[in-house]
């Protein structure tokens, strides 16, 4: 049994049992016989039954939300943001079942069909920072395809995924086709790695453990689409409306507790605007609401765990410009932290997953960009600036999978995301995610003698 905290108050919540690899395998088997009759389920049943579990999804809102703020520490309001984005993924991928389909093309002789095929057997292994949200980006596609699914949530954060299953039930998806499995990532993810009846995995953490499910994956020739890590980049030029840029940049970067892969963690200031726009950073920084995870009021919770708080506070050094406070109660808390930096050194090169950013001043547009892809990862980012022409050109220059002008938003149910070089490759979300649930088949049938 592992005990499941609360990293508000350091509380047990849950005892959850650890699945062994023996249980991986149970589940993988599971998983495999249901396959061929959730392949063929006719499509608007499968959407229906998509529809159905995004619908109890909503009437159970506020209970998954609860749960997920105890589990993870986030804002109650945060989780209902998720939990809302959840049922929406749902219902989009519902949608999506009967149009994503074949094509007919001209070839001599005959007819050529092309057939979007389920994988079979999909592995999900999901982080501790958006349990079920990033669980539901995998899952929609997966099951609108046409796939079955063995689901590993973090061992830390097992409780959404656990009772999204027993929704998913209710709703109607027949047994075994939707498997969760709590339990270490070195058993059991392993375990879903190695296997030979898995067809995919689809992967949400850290490069490091991307590396080494990619290596493994290398043995079967498995799928592998990895969400991985990322150092993005809050590029505000001295022409931008600097007060908004400055009242939305710590949400971008101390949301989640900073503990988002798509944290804006390095801002890049152009030197003209660079005192102006601390000033105003700073300020917004001091109104950041920082306490208990259940009051409505809350903007930024503590982090996920002791371990997490001890790697963040190493990065917390340096030239410090701003330092919260935190609630001096038990608790994983850890403070907002503004220090300035130069692009060479270590919190502006590794990814901190926690609530501190570098500041980092830049010369000019080609300086901004240089800087920008000046680091492994290209997962996300912003560009702020009034003249429309330069945000395009940055946003063309920069190597990212995500980017957003006058805004931090990386995140929407039909847009594409995901990340170029050691951020990953496979994208999630929109109709994009489908082509990593789905082989492409080509038959052709002659016509002629
Ligand atoms: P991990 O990459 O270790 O965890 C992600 C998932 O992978 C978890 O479900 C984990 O299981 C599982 N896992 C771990 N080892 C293996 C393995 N050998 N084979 C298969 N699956 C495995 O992230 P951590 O939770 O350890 O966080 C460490 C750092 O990673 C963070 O500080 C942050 O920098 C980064 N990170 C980045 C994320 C992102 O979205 N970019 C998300 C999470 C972390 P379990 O945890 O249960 O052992």
């Amino acid at each position: 049994m592992t005990a499941v905290l609360n990293p508000a108050t350091e509380e047990a919540i849950a005892e959850v049992p650890g699945a062994t690899v023996e249980d991986a395998d149970r589940a993988i088997e599971a998983a495999r016989r249901a396959f061929p009759a959730w392949r063929t389920v006719a499509p608007p049943d499968r959407a229906r039954l998509l529809r159905r579990l995004a619908g109890l999804v909503e009437e159970h809102g506020e209970e998954l939300a609860r749960l997920e703020t105890r589990n993870v520490g986030k804002p109650i309001q945060d989780s209902r943001g998720e939990v809302a984005m959840v049922a929406e993924v749902f219902y989009f991928y519902a949608g999506a079942v009967d149009k994503h389909h074949g094509e007919t093309i001209p070839v001599a002789a005959g007819v050529d069909l092309t057939f979007r095929e389920p994988l079979g057997v999909v592995g999900l292994i999901v982080p501790w920072n958006f349990p079920i949200a990033i669980a539901s980006w995998k899952l929609g596609p997966a099951l609108a395809c046409g796939n079955t699914v063995v689901l590993k949530p973090a061992e830390l954060t097992p409780l959404t995924a656990i009772r999204l299953a027993e929704l998913a039930l209710d709703a109607g998806l027949p047994e075994g086709v939707l498997n969760v499995l709590p339990g270490s990532g070195s058993v059991v993810g392993q375990r879903l790695v190695e296997h030979p009846d898995v067809a995919k995995i689809g992967f949400t953490g850290s490069t490091e453990v991307g590396r080494s499910v990619m290596a493994g994956a290398a043995g079967t020739i498995k799928r592998v689409t990895l969400e991985l890590g990322g150092k993005s980049a809050n590029v505000v030029f001295a022409d931008a409306d600097l007060e908004a840029a400055a009242a939305a940049a710590p949400f971008a970067v101390f949301g989640n507790a900073g503990q988002d892969c798509c944290a804006r963690s390095r801002i890049l200031v152009e030197r003209g605007a660079y005192d102006r726009f601390v000033q105003l950073l700073v300020q917004a920084t001091t109104e950041l609401r920082v306490g208990d995870p259940e009051d409505d009021a809350t903007q930024m919770g503590p982090l996920i765990s002791a371990d997490q708080r001890e790697k963040v506070s190493s990065y917390a050094s340096g030239t410090v410009v701003f330092r919260g406070n935190t609630p001096a109660d038990r608790g994983f808390w850890f403070p907002c932290t503004l220090v300035e930096a130069r692009n060479e050194d270590r919190v502006a090169r590794e990814e901190v997953f926690g609530p501190v950013a570098a500041l980092i001043p830049f010369e000019d547009e080609d300086d901004a960009v240089r800087i920008a892809n000046d680091t492994p990862y290209g997962l996300s980012g912003s560009i702020w600036t009034r003249d429309g022409a330069r945000a395009l050109r940055v946003a063309r220059a920069v190597e990212a999978g995500v980017l957003s002008v006058n805004s931090n938003t990386s995140v929407r149910v039909s847009t594409p995301f995901g990340g170029f070089k050691q951020s990953g490759f496979g994208r999630e979300l929109g109709m994009h995610a489908l082509e990593g649930y789905s082989e492409v088949k080509n038959v052709y049938l002659a016509t002629e003698g």
